[in-house]
């Protein structure tokens, strides 16, 4: 099983935003939250400067997978929620947020934001890729 998970970053003036294909769960709440920003139909699909970055910061970080991530040019980077907070959901994933130190392939990886993999089938162990019905019957 591989692990990779590859990240691609849209930098706009005041905020980069990046986005890992593989752990998302395409239920929108990036393209619902901020359409000026997040539209599948265009090229490229995230445009940073589409709006002021404390609002898309606040919509990145609705993104349960953790597909979306970002960081401010001056620095700031996305806090963690406090207390750490994991949930099961019906379809069997793990859904975790706060201050995490995932164990990957590539060694320990801090995150903020992860949906785990339930049901066993996943490519991208310890995170869901939608593989198996897990992924398949929920939302990102
Ligand atoms: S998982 Fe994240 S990036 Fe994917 S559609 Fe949902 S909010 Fe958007």
């Amino acid at each position: 099983m591989s692990s990779g998970t590859e990240k691609k970053a849209y930098e706009g003036k005041s905020i980069t935003v990046t986005f890992e294909a593989r752990r998302c769960l395409h239920a929108a709440e990036c393209v619902h939250g901020l359409p000026e920003v997040f539209d599948p139909g265009e090229r490229p699909w995230i445009r940073p400067d589409g709006a002021e970055a404390e609002r898309l910061a606040e919509v990145v970080r609705r993104c349960p997978s953790g597909a979306l991530q970002y960081e401010l040019v001056d620095g700031g980077s996305e806090p963690s929620d406090r207390p750490t907070q994991i949930t099961h959901n019906s379809a069997g994933q793990l859904i975790a947020r706060g201050e995490l130190s995932m164990d990957t392939a590539a060694g320990p990886r801090a995150e903020t934001r992860v949906v785990l993999c339930g049901c066993g089938q996943s490519r991208l162990q310890p995170y869901c890729d939608h593989t198996g019905p897990c992924g398949q019957a929920a939302s990102g």
